[in-house]
């Protein structure tokens, strides 16, 4: 018996009384476990088995097992102030439904535990916010999100040659990483013409703290959705459509 600790990226029901639950665990990376009487009144994972609630497993993890064996939970943090907000939710699932969608078994990802842990915290704490800032908290997390998995893009610098003075329309291209200054991005493949000083705001946002994101330039949410599905798809060869990012978007303004 092991104890894990993790985050739970998706539970759906087994049988009658069993739940598989998927968990993002902070030493082993993604992990399946059924927890056996999951359902039944009086179970240890009772109230526990919920979307991103952070939780100690008991598990008897058998390397080459599709499922593992959970035998116990106990919550460490349910994440209370997120779950009484509709788009502190939507921000949270976000993470969670980037993370499902990308992660593999089998492959421990500590840094990328300690990104979502520290972004479900933030969300967490009580204070004064718009949509927006949960929009620009979501971009900033799929960007460090980038980072982390090793595919963090450059919008400062010329990634061909290196040109650091980008005027006007620069090129931004997800299969080189980040920004080609006009030279290299004529004829490029698939690149995506941006205004350099919206190229300016993004890179800020890149490199700003949650607290700074409260009042921040505005920057096109089509453009930066945009942006993100082309560096995601680059990576993960995958059509990306965030499911939650989108209500964030559609709840924006009515
Ligand atoms: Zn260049």
């Amino acid at each position: 018996m092991e104890t894990v600790r993790g985050i739970i990226l998706g539970v759906s029901r087994f049988s009658e009384s069993s739940a598989v639950v998927s968990i993002f665990a902070e030493k082993h990376g993604r992990l399946t476990g059924l927890a056996k009487g999951a359902y039944r009144r009086g179970s240890p994972y009772a109230g526990a088995l919920e979307l991103f609630a952070f939780c100690e497993f008991t598990v008897s993890i058998r390397k080459n097992r599709e499922m593992q064996t959970l035998t116990g939970c106990t919550i460490i943090d349910y994440f209370g102030n997120i779950r009484a907000d509709a788009g502190k939710i939507a921000a949270a699932e976000t993470s969670i439904e980037l993370i499902r969608t990308t992660l593999h078994e089998g492959e421990p990802l500590p840094n990328l535990f300690t990104l979502l842990r520290a972004f479900l915290e933030r969300l967490n704490k009580k204070c004064e916010y718009s949509n927006d800032w949960l929009i620009r908290m979501c971009w900033l997390f799929i960007l460090h999100f980038l980072k982390v998995m090793g595919f963090g893009p450059e919008f400062g610098v010329c990634v061909r040659c290196g040109e650091s003075e980008l005027k006007g329309l620069t090129a931004v291209s997800p299969s080189y990483g980040g920004v080609l200054c006009s030279r290299c991005g004529v004829g490029g493949d698939s690149v995506r013409w941006i205004p350099s000083e919206v190229l300016e705001r993004i890179a800020k946002l890149y490199s700003s703290k949650a607290e700074q994101l409260a009042n921040f330039p505005e920057i096109e949410k089509k453009l930066m959705d945009n942006l993100i599905t082309d560096l995601l798809k680059v990576h993960f060869e995958k059509n990306f459509r965030l499911e939650s990012l989108a209500m964030l978007y559609s709840s924006n303004g009515g």
